[in-house]
């Protein structure tokens, strides 16, 4: 397979030298005198349009050097460069009429585009390939208006041609492509069978496209969506695993099945769950929210209504419920050889309740998804499929930024300032501005100059003694002495940024400031963290999921933190917490706080298993989980990590100074995390998610273990190098907080940021701050953070709205907040699950992310729907046996092509209204339709 794929590539000149002269010998001949031809006037339309980023990537590297070099000159006298409103006016199909004769064809000249990039000739492979090989064969034409090398079809063109006497006619010829497309001058026979195959290729029974080489890509690629859907389930790591989603409108078996692509798979809730609770109550919402589908007018509301700041519920640790030892089912639990928590029922000690992967197991599968990402076919079929997703995304907004406005401006009330954002990454100790830790700190000077702080040396200090010892008063401190911005200095220096977190560069005012453990128990901290809640809340749009450290290096730490938390009343309706664990285990084993690194694993998870055993035996910390939504882990991932052993032994044999690997730390928190999260379940308690940082630095290889363990991921930047890994973070829609902004300072500067790539591309990606109080200058660092992004990449407002919606679906928020923040069904695909008078998204758009998906699950999917599939080897079989399928076939092909065949489907009419000879998938589900009339 890998060398068929590959040798697709070269075979240039098999088939030009027989049929037309090498663009090599062609290019002296053609270049001056070239007539007009629309070939070349279709080349130069589309070169124009690379302002839009679509096809310049592509147009260098895929077209023959001496093709592009000569047909640029000679079209530009041609035709000149008309706008892109030119184009809109002149061709129908550029324009959302949906009575549009033309406006399918419109794909076909954006498929040749991509397909230059495909350079195939000899025919038996191009059954392999994975576009039209009539469209490849253009790729490889000689260039027209060379002698011997148009043939018959030139003169074809030239009568077409007639009565088109100015450059717009030809432009719409060119985006008429079916005409245009048949510019290539190949050999009748040649053609013939390039036809044959293109009818193969785009028939209606897609299966019948499924050759050898496609089968095992798609194969390949399904058993690591198989792999990760097997570790999403058994560590219940899925929207309908966590109670605290069951609102009472909301249970696992409530999902139409139709949305497995997306979030949900259906299972049966236990009859014991009640309505899950969330105390202290949200706030009422100020406006009551008109039906968009209700015809009467609308009802004025006064302004005001609801609860206003001062009556949102406070909290009250009284009145938590703190369940007590469960009666009657026996649970127990230890920590197993493995290094692996375990529940156990008493009446089979031996045996764990729940399936845990084991280290070698994760380890195999780890080495699958490795070996496919890597295998070179699979990444040219990765890459191929995201450029075209990307370039289908460039058409879309082309044909549909105008009605997506109007949509928009149709919905009353909604804009970008009021959908609901939350920002899915952000570390707490740093979530504060500069501005606002420092007018903390001199209020404090100011206020209580003589409390006691800190304990150093054998001396207790007050704030006044630490600044006299620092030689600093109030009036010195500003923001240049504070020293804490990440701009300029900490490039690829993650040590550096480290010690940007300490101010004015002291690591006492750090831990004075910014710890939750210490001296004064983390009051300071505790008190600067309720005024940033207050900022949140009174924004009211803006939410957080703050890290908070757990260190591991006693189990004391969690009683700790929950009762800082619980204590100092941090609730927020705006706020849910992670816990992030620092991959520290070379510090402390260095500094001798553990011996291995089982004590490390044991003081993460074994005070989250008593209190999940008896949560009265830590009844702060119950309190506490339940606003705790998942697990971070973090630290700086340029880190080399030597590979010390070819077998990694268990965490109780991990004694060395050495730091485990990543994917060696990712593991235990993945198969801690899933006894955990099996036995909360079981008793009704909400769950958590893994949520790691990953693909910010060092190897690939994190990224890969984040997709079989994580549930959605921070940063993965990485992922622009990692094709095959991309597709299948976008296949299964993982969540990735991105932060542009922190990678500008750390790692990748803004401009070469993958961020806008993603988007385009349909990954689900969210805007976030990762450390305001290091990159951002503002007192709304989220906003700042869509702002710079809404700027530098050129996003629109539907695109702004998209992505906060995004960031509410990421966030680990209960089903009830999300409800009410993004609609009813929110978690369905497309239209149905996007309310557009919650979350501004235009239907159009969402319904354009469904059908893209969808179709290339379905693509992928084929493997399994069909699995009487081709031979591997014979090509003769293949033809027999898709005539065989196809006789069978109409039911099979009906139900895989379902949800992009009904009528109302607003994404295919998006992209191009009648849509009748498709040959690019997906553009339209009645593309094939036609192609089977034919
Ligand atoms: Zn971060």
């Amino acid at each position: 397979m890998a060398d068929t794929i590959d040798s697709l590539r070269p075979p240039l000149t098999t088939h030009d030298s027989s049929t037309a002269p090498t663009p090599s010998g062609s290019n002296p001949s053609s270049a001056p005198g070239s007539p007009k031809h629309p070939f070349f006037d279709y080349r130069d339309e589309r070169s124009h349009l690379t302002d839009a980023g679509a096809f310049r990537a592509e147009l260098p590297t895929a077209i023959p050097p001496p093709v592009a070099s000569t047909s640029v000159p000679s079209s530009h006298t041609l035709t000149g460069q008309p706008s892109l409103e030119h184009l809109s006016l002149s061709n129908p199909s550029l324009s959302p009429a949906p009575s549009s004769p033309s406006g399918s064809t419109t794909s076909t000249s954006h498929t040749r585009t991509r397909s230059r990039s495909d350079s195939l000739a000899s025919k038996a492979k191009v059954k392999g390939d994975l576009t039209s090989p009539r469209i490849a064969n253009l790729g490889l034409s000689p260039i027209p208006g060379t002698p011997g090398g148009l043939a018959s079809v030139a003169v074809e063109d030239q009568e077409q041609k007639e009565g088109q006497a100015n450059g717009l006619g030809l432009l719409e010829e060119a985006w008429n492509g079916a005409k245009v497309d048949h510019g290539a001058p190949v050999l009748n026979a040649e053609r013939e069978e390039a036809d044959e195959i293109d009818e193969v290729f785009t028939a209606q029974n897609p299966h019948e496209a499924l050759t050898a080489e496609l089968r095992a890509l798609y194969e390949s690629f399904q058993r690591c969506l198989d792999l990760r859907d097997k570790y999403m389930s058994l560590s219940r790591q899925r929207l309908e695993d966590n109670p605290a989603n069951y609102d009472g409108h909301f249970s696992p078996s409530s999902s139409p099945s139709y949305a497995a692509t997306s979030y949900i798979r259906p299972v049966e809730l236990p009859k014991d769950f009640e309505k899950w609770r969330i105390y202290p109550p949200p706030p009422e919402p100020h406006w009551k929210e008109r039906d968009p589908e209700a015809t009467e007018p609308p009802v004025v509301e006064g302004a005001g209504e609801g609860t206003s700041e001062e009556e949102r519920v406070r909290f009250d640790f009284g009145r938590c419920e703190v369940p007590a030892r469960e009666e009657g089912r026996g649970r127990t639990f230890r920590l197993d050889e493995g290094g692996v928590y375990q529940v156990y029922d008493e009446d089979s000690p031996t045996t764990p309740l729940y399936t845990v992967p084991t280290l070698k197991q994760y380890f195999q599968d780890l080495d699958v998804v490795l070996n496919v990402i890597s295998d070179g076919p699979t990444k040219s079929f990765a890459f191929r499929r995201l450029r075209y997703l990307e370039s289908k995304w460039n058409l879309y907004v082309l044909l549909n930024e105008y009605r997506e406005l109007a949509e928009m401006k149709r919905v009353s009330h909604r804009d970008f300032y009021n959908v609901r954002k939350v920002d899915t990454h952000v570390h707490h100790s740093a979530s504060m501005n500069q501005k606002h830790l420092l007018r903390f700190i001199k209020f404090k000077i100011r206020r209580s100059p003589n409390e006691v702080v800190i304990y150093r040396d054998g001396k207790h200090l007050t704030l006044r003694q630490v600044f006299e010892s620092l030689n600093l008063t109030a009036y010195d401190l500003s923001i240049d002495t504070l020293d804490m911005h990440a701009h300029q200095d900490s490039f690829h220096r993650f040590d550096k940024f480290n010690l940007k977190y300490n101010p004015l560069g002291e690591s006492r005012l750090r831990e004075i400031f910014l710890k939750t453990d210490n001296y004064i128990e983390g009051r300071y901290l505790a008190e600067i963290t309720k005024e940033i809640f207050s900022d949140l809340q009174q924004s009211k749009y803006q939410m957080a999921e703050y890290r908070i450290s757990i260190y591991g290096r006693s189990t004391a730490e969690w009683d700790k933190l929950a009762k800082w938390v619980i204590e100092n009343e941090l609730f927020s309706d705006n706020v849910r917490w992670l816990i992030q664990i620092p991959r520290l285990y070379d510090v402390f084993k260095k500094s001798g706080g553990v011996n291995d690194f089982q004590e490390v694993v044991r003081n993460i998870f074994e005070p989250l298993y008593e209190v999940t055993a008896d949560p009265s035996s830590h009844p702060e910390l119950h309190v506490f989980l339940q606003r705790v939504v998942g697990f971070d882990s973090v630290d700086d991932e340029s880190k080399a990590e030597r590979r010390l052993y070819r077998k990694f032994p268990v965490p109780k044999d991990w004694n060395t100074t050495q730091n485990p690997p990543y994917a060696y730390w990712l593991y235990f928190l993945y198969a801690n995390i899933t006894s955990l999260n099996n036995w909360r379940h079981e008793r009704g308690f909400n769950t958590f998610w893994l949520r790691p940082h990953a693909g910010e630095a060092g190897d690939t290889d994190h990224l890969t273990s984040a997709f079989l363990t994580s549930q959605s991921i921070s940063h993965g930047i990485l992922l622009r190098k990692v094709p095959a890994l991309q597709y299948l973070f976008y296949l299964k829609q993982i969540g990735i907080a991105m932060s542009p902004l922190s990678n500008n300072a750390l790692f990748l500067t803004y401009e070469r940021n993958p961020f806008p790539n993603f988007f385009r591309t349909g990954l689900n990606v969210s805007l976030s701050t990762d450390d305001p109080l290091q990159f951002h200058f503002t007192k709304e660092p989220l906003l700042e953070e869509y702002s710079v992004a809404a700027q530098i990449y050129k996003l629109s407002p539907a695109d702004m709205c998209e992505l906060a919606r995004n960031s509410c679906a990421q966030s680990g928020f209960e089903m009830e907040i999300k409800r009410h923040w993004l609609g009813q069904d929110w978690y369905l695909p497309g239209k149905d699950g996007n309310w557009i008078h919650k979350t501004n998204v235009p239907n159009l758009r969402a319904e354009y992310r469904r059908a893209t998906l969808q179709e290339e699950m379905n693509m992928i999917a084929m493997v399994k729907e069909n699995p009487s599939a081709l031979d591997n080897s014979a090509v003769e079989q293949a033809t027999s046996s898709d005539a065989a399928a196809s006789s069978q076939a109409p039911p099979l092909s009906q139900r895989a092509q379902e949800p992009l065949m009904t009528s109302d489907n607003v994404g295919a009419a998006a992209m191009g209204a009648s849509g009748t000879n498709l040959h690019m998938p997906g553009l339209n589900a009645s593309g094939s339709a036609s192609v089977n009339g034919r």
